[in-house]
């Protein structure tokens, strides 16, 4: 696994295995275990939610001793994360009309140009034929980088000039997406806060636009998060959320000094299963998520 998941478990999550195989299954224990979770991002809400479930099992008998709560532990976390679907199964379904639209959201420098361009090699690298649509018209500096990582990665990118109106570009790209016969859609936006609200009026109308193209569209709207501003990040979330109804999130960043535990706070408050993480600056630095697996080395 990567990097920031290997320091989060040397850091954090190791000593965990460490108090639950010494020590007796008491107050102490579960105090301390509850703070290396919560200074490890896990969010307070989870952390309780956990242990009050881990300590209930222990007082019924269920779990006996440092090992079977070990293993609960990572039982609990993992469920706490579920409920995502498989990225590499979107386009399994037959009643799909193509392409496959993914509308990709964030604020500025949290890592979406890089983590699009990664996505498309990802699902190129699956076969799959991909267009980027280049509706953050906002910034020039976004679409000529958009068209460096397409160049990059062999894929068309459709924009047109710096202030264009990101619902035509959008309507071109897929009608462009669609004439080339191309599998899936990703549509960069755009993520300057400084004037939020006509941003969340541009999302929802790049999503209006996409959605009357065709019906089922856009079939995903992720949400890129920097894992590096941890908390700080989530009302923003929020506010994207509530605009476009975001399906998934891409959680860039995810290596360097991120806590691992931050995935959890981020399922929890957002209520929105984590797709994809960015484990680094490279085109390949992407892995789909697996809660499991996640949790696993986490843990271990
Ligand atoms: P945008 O403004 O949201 O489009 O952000 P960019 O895609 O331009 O990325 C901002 C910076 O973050 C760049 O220096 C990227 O190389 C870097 N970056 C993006 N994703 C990752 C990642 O997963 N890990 C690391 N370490 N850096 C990343």
């Amino acid at each position: 696994t990567d990097a920031g998941v290997k320091r989060s478990r040397e850091t954090w999550f190791g000593r965990i295995r460490q108090l639950l195989g010494s020590a007796e299954l008491d107050d102490t224990v579960w105090d301390e275990i509850e703070e290396i979770l919560i200074s490890a991002d896990v969010g307070v809400p989870t952390t309780m939610n956990v242990l009050d479930d881990l300590r209930s099992e222990v007082r019924s008998g269920r779990v006996v001793d440092g090992e079977g709560a070990y293993s609960r532990l990572r039982e609990l976390l993992s469920a706490e994360l579920t409920g995502a679907g498989n990225p590499d199964a979107w386009l399994d379904d037959d009643a799909l009309t193509l392409p496959y639209v993914i509308l990709v959201c964030g604020v500025n420098g949290v890592g979406k140009t890089t983590s699009i361009a990664k996505l498309a090699h990802h699902f190129t690298q699956a076969g799959k034929r991909v267009v980027l649509g280049a509706a953050d018209t906002f910034r020039a500096a976004a679409e000529e980088q958009l068209e460096i990582l397409g160049q990059r990665v062999g894929v068309d990118v459709i924009s047109h000039q710096s202030g264009a109106d990101p619902g035509a570009v959008a309507y071109d790209a897929w009608q462009a997406a669609r004439a080339r016969g191309a599998d899936i859609l990703i549509v960069d936006t755009a993520g300057r806060l400084h004037t939020r609200n006509n941003l969340m009026d541009e999302l929802r109308k790049i999503r209006r636009v996409i959605n009357r193209l065709d019906g089922a569209a856009p079939h995903q709207v992720l949400l890129t998060l920097d894992a590096t501003t941890g908390h700080n990040g989530l009302t923003q979330a929020q506010a994207f959320t509530e605009a476009v109804g975001c399906t998934g999130i891409f959680l860039a960043k995810l290596d360097g000094t991120a806590r691992g535990g931050i995935v959890l706070s981020i399922h929890r408050e957002l209520g929105v299963p984590i797709l994809f993480i960015g484990t680094g600056e490279g085109l390949d630095d992407l892995a789909p998520f697996d809660p499991v697996e996640f949790v696993d080395a986490l843990l271990a």
